[in-house]
């Protein structure tokens, strides 16, 4: 038996608690599935400086407070894995990897994205054993250490400040001249006398003892020199991934795997809707991912009543 509901919400990240707040606050019987604790990549986030409302907050604290927000309009809330989504009719009928069936006409995709991995010889190797993609969750074990960030973005700045915090030193390996990140993450990580860029820099391999990581091999791309940088540990921020796997058979995945939508996050399937990270667009931050969850919760109560007028 399947247990049926207005709207069902996968993904209990900033955007989609933000959905299912609007849908249950429109008085949507709504249930929202998640395979990990609520706050997605928040609960990964150190200082947060960027959120209006707060001059700074740290992630789980406001991943706490959108769950105690969202649960003052009673969803039903609970663990599921999702493995596939099929259509039945108007209905959506969703799979998870325990076996539980669950019908809703309405579905919201808040599944966000993952971090990608580098790609090199030793990278999965020593992964946790000095190769990490979470500095919040790591940092600990590299007290007074030298380590490398590879990536020049948003999430390698950010969690490099953050590392050097405890670590001996910070060395950023960027592939160019240049930062991605934010301007003012660059000012900091600029001004932070613990970090140091080693510019044009293509990461070619992660080296260990067998048991830990002990350096980096990388090529410098303006002289093809082979060059190898010891550190105690490596934390690899190139970007991210959709995480879209049971959503391949709708039809509503770019060529690499991010969700299309229109502005009012409709997919191409009625009574789909996606917002946040996972979608197909340039921006990924909170701000905005409340943003479009608001906009979802929404457009899931307009169309909920379209599909009740015409039955
Ligand atoms: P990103 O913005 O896509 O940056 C990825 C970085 O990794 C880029 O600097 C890229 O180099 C580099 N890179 C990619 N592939 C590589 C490879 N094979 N080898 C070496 N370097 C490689 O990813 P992100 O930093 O994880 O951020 C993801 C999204 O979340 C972004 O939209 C970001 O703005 C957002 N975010 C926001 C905040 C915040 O607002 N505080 C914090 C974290 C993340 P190139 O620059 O040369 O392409």
């Amino acid at each position: 038996m399947a247990d049926k509901y207005d709207v069902i919400v996968v993904g209990a990240g900033p955007g989609g608690m933000t959905a299912a707040l609007y849908a249950a606050r429109a008085n949507l019987n709504v249930l929202v599935l998640d395979r990990g604790p609520y706050g997605g990549q928040m609960n990964n986030t150190d200082a947060i400086d960027n959120y209006p409302g707060f001059t700074e907050i740290k992630g789980p604290e406001l991943s706490q407070k959108m769950y105690d927000t969202l649960m003052k309009f009673e969803p039903d809330y609970k663990y599921g894995n999702v493995q596939t989504v099929a259509l039945d009719g108007n209905e959506k009928v969703i799979k998870t990897d325990d076996d539980h069936e669950y019908r809703a006409p309405i579905l919201i995709i808040a599944t966000g994205s993952d971090h990608r991995h580098l790609g090199v010889p030793g990278e999965e190797e020593y992964s946790g054993k000095g190769v990490s993609y979470c500095a919040v969750c790591d940092a600990a074990f590299f007290k007074d250490e030298d380590v490398t960030v590879i990536g020049g973005g948003d999430s390698a700045i950010e969690e490099g400040i953050y590392l050097a915090q405890l670590a001996k030193s910070v060395t950023v390996v960027h592939r160019r001249d240049e930062l991605r990140a934010q301007p003012t993450l660059q000012k900091r990580a600029f001004a932070n006398k613990k970090m140091k860029f080693v510019w044009n820099a293509q990461t070619e391999e992660i080296v260990g003892d067998g048991n830990r990581v002990t350096s980096i091999k990388y090529r410098d791309k303006e002289t093809g020199e082979e060059k190898e940088l010891p550190t105690a540990g490596v934390f690899i921020y190139v970007g991210v991934l959709p995480q879209t796997a049971p959503f391949k058979e709708l039809g509503i995945l770019d060529d690499q795997g991010w969700i299309v939508t229109d502005d009012h996050m409709k997919t191409k399937v009625p009574g789909i809707f996606a917002l946040g990270d996972v979608r197909e667009k340039d921006l990924r931050q909170i701000a905005n991912a409340v943003g479009e969850g608001s906009v979802a919760g929404q457009a899931a109560y307009n169309y909920y009543q379209d599909l009740k007028d015409r039955n």
